[in-house]
């Protein structure tokens, strides 16, 4: 039997246990999905000890996706990133991955939204870089907002030092005038979450929008049902979940992941 994980802290409320053993229920995988929660700063003792056991694969959340840097080798995504939410442990080291920033551009792609234009990522924190750095590699123009300028900026100009599309910062306050004529709107601020407040005006919201939201507690935020509204396609964080889970389902096996079967068990628990 495979033993699979998640390495968090907290970890009880995670998603990923039954996503991932539906996805092993549907493939005929002999394998496992458990969780672990190590002490706050001991991310990397606990990848190392995982591969010592023979673990084949962990997921990775808060607070540990900077920490598990050091104990894997990182693909160039992950390495830009700054944070490694998936790890394959079978290799010697282990590698690491962020299928976060993966889960972004496959929940857009899914919903059949060109990734092409200009994308705005309010946002510069654990998710707001992943979606940055994941929509610049697909040749968009990232606009980052922050509500700490200075946050922007540096993640800003790490992107534009990338090989894809441009990035600039601003504030907040731009807000309204970045929308105007962009084509995609990433929330990755934790604003919505689990509260009836959206992060953004929704006058600044049009028809001509593609609206992602990261938060996924409510699945139908604020934010998305204003999009609506205004005529956006919405696309909410259960997407972007579901393929981070996918693409880390795809790293560890190598098989073509259950999409709908992991889609099902995530959906059936929000
Ligand atoms: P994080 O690293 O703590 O970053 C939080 C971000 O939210 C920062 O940019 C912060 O701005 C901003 N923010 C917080 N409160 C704000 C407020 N009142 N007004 C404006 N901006 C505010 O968190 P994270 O890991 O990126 O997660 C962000 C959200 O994405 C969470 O809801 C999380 O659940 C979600 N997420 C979803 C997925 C998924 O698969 N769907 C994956 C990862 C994360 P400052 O820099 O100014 O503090």
């Amino acid at each position: 039997m495979q033993v699979y994980g998640l390495v968090g802290n907290p970890v009880e409320h995670s998603l990923s246990p039954p996503m991932h053993e539906a996805a092993y229920e549907a493939t005929g995988l002999d394998a496992r999905y458990v969780t672990f929660e190590p002490p706050e700063n001991e991310g990397a003792v606990a990848v190392e000890s995982a591969a010592t056991l023979g673990v084949c694969g962990l997921n990775v959340t808060i607070p540990f996706k900077q920490q598990v840097l050091s104990a894997v080798e990182p693909a160039p995504l992950a390495e830009r990133v700054g944070a490694v939410n998936t790890v394959d442990l079978r290799t010697d080291p282990p590698a690491g991955y962020n299928t976060d920033a993966t889960g972004v551009t496959r929940a857009l792609a899914h919903r059949g939204v060109a990734l092409e234009g200009t994308a705005v990522v309010d946002g510069a924190g654990g998710a707001g870089r992943a979606a940055a750095f994941a929509l610049a590699d697909a040749d968009m123009t990232v606009r980052v907002a922050n509500r700490t300028r200075s946050r922007a900026e540096e993640l800003a100009a790490a992107v534009d030092e990338g090989p894809g599309g441009a990035a600039t910062a601003d504030g907040l306050a731009s807000l309204r005038g970045l929308l105007a004529d962009a084509d995609v709107l990433v929330n990755a601020t934790s604003v919505g979450m689990d509260e009836d407040v959206s992060p953004v005006p929704a006058g600044a919201l049009h028809a001509d929008l593609t609206v992602l939201d990261a938060v996924y507690s409510p699945v139908e935020t604020r934010l998305l049902r204003d999009a609506a509204a205004a005529g956006a396609t919405t696309v909410d964080g259960a997407w972007m979940l579901l393929y981070q889970g996918v693409e880390a389902f795809e790293r560890w096996t190598g098989r073509e992941a259950p999409v709908d079967a992991m889609n099902d068990a995530l959906r059936a628990r929000l």
